[in-house]
């Protein structure tokens, strides 16, 4: 019951656009601040599972499930705002993460410059045309950004802040997957079975900085693998903020040094592009002598015995079947080591990294 009256406080509160929600106040945009993240009105309700049937938004997740937030044909235009001016070489720094972001998502993403874009406005985006506008923070570190493309062309523009004190492309990126519709890895419905969160530390943090640690029962992840490589993860501070429960290593998790395979498959089905080939193409054979094979499928060995699934796919027909490449036992400790995100694993693990019709 307290509950309830709680949230309805909470929603009674948040009636008037600029109330608080969750402790958080809005900027003078309408936008609440979690972590790096800008988020509206809706998405913040969202967030903290406060939304309304009237909103009937489904909250913050891994990825953004609602299709407006999507920029029109993947494409995402940008400018530089000169408030705090970049230095040539911070300049030179945000093209070449944008050239490794566009090169990364081979044409089903691009973030182009908005003057290269104005023939085309008219052909490619209803009016008007929403923007990026990349932007060097006074000071610090944090980065900002919104998630999904917020319609925002009459403000001048939603905003990327990069804080000069951490200037690198990993970071860079970060924040344009956010751009695109993507929140934190750590925060998905599933991440309790991979870290276990310090929460006596977590205690001692301020309200808003506890948020960021908020589990997203709803998370959309697009069937794949949790993503302790994930550039969209959070380091855990040496093992202080959590631990790592399984075997992927405590210092790998929060890099910023590129998008790991997975992060670039959740955008490409986010925005329904076609996700390569993993699937083995070379023609189907058997893989041990044929003789032997003909032996066990006479001995119905074909379909419950992995060395014979893995080497005689030809004469047991099973061409089709997915299965691991790699030895059960090889394939078990490499999805135990949370590796299944590694574009090879992925290949050669596909059934016991469940990626089965995923990819
Ligand atoms: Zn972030």
């Amino acid at each position: 019951m307290k509950t309830l009256i709680f949230i309805f406080v909470v929603l009674a509160g948040t009636s008037c656009k600029g109330r608080k929600i969750m402790g958080l106040l809005p900027d003078e945009n309408g936008f609440y601040t979690i972590g790096d993240m800008m988020l509206s009105k809706k998405q913040t309700l969202g967030y903290f599972g406060l939304q309304t049937k009237k909103s009937k938004f489904l909250g913050g997740r891994s990825g953004h499930w609602n299709e407006d937030y999507r920029w029109p044909n993947g494409t995402m235009p940008y400018q530089f705002s000169n408030e705090f001016p970049f230095s040539k070489k911070e300049h030179t720094l945000v093209l070449d993460s944008i050239d490794e972001f566009n090169h990364e998502m081979d044409g089903c993403l691009e973030i182009v410059h908005i003057s290269d874009l104005e023939e085309l406005e008219n052909e490619l985006f209803f009016h008007p045309l929403n923007y990026v506008n990349i932007r060097k923070r006074s000071t610090g570190c944090a980065g900002t950004s919104h998630v999904g493309d917020q319609n925002w062309s009459k403000y001048g523009g939603q905003i990327i802040g990069l804080g000069p004190d951490c200037f690198i492309k990993g970071s860079i990126i970060h924040e344009f997957v956010h751009a695109f519709g993507f929140y934190h890895e750590h925060v998905r419905a599933d991440r309790d079975n991979y870290i276990k969160l310090n929460l006596e530390k977590i205690e001692k943090m301020t309200e808003r900085q506890q948020h960021q640690y908020k589990l997203q029962k709803n998370s959309l992840s697009y069937g794949l693998p949790y993503d302790g490589g994930s550039i969209m993860h959070y380091p855990s501070s040496f093992g202080t903020t959590f631990k790592s429960l399984k075997g992927f290593p405590i210092e790998k998790f929060g890099q910023r040094e590129k998008m790991s395979e997975c992060d670039k498959l959740k955008l490409k089905k986010m925005y329904k592009c076609d996700i390569g080939e993993y699937t083995d193409t070379k023609e189907c054979l058997d893989t041990t002598t044929s003789f032997y094979c003909e032996y066990y499928k006479r001995n119905g060995m074909c379909y419950d015995n992995p060395f014979v699934q893995r080497n005689c796919k030809k004469t047991c027909n099973n061409c089709d079947a997915c299965m691991d490449n790699y030895g059960r036992n090889k394939c078990k400790n490499l999805s135990y080591d949370g590796r299944c995100c590694e574009k090879e694993v992925m290949k050669n693990c596909m059934k016991t990294c469940n990626l089965c019709g995923i990819i």
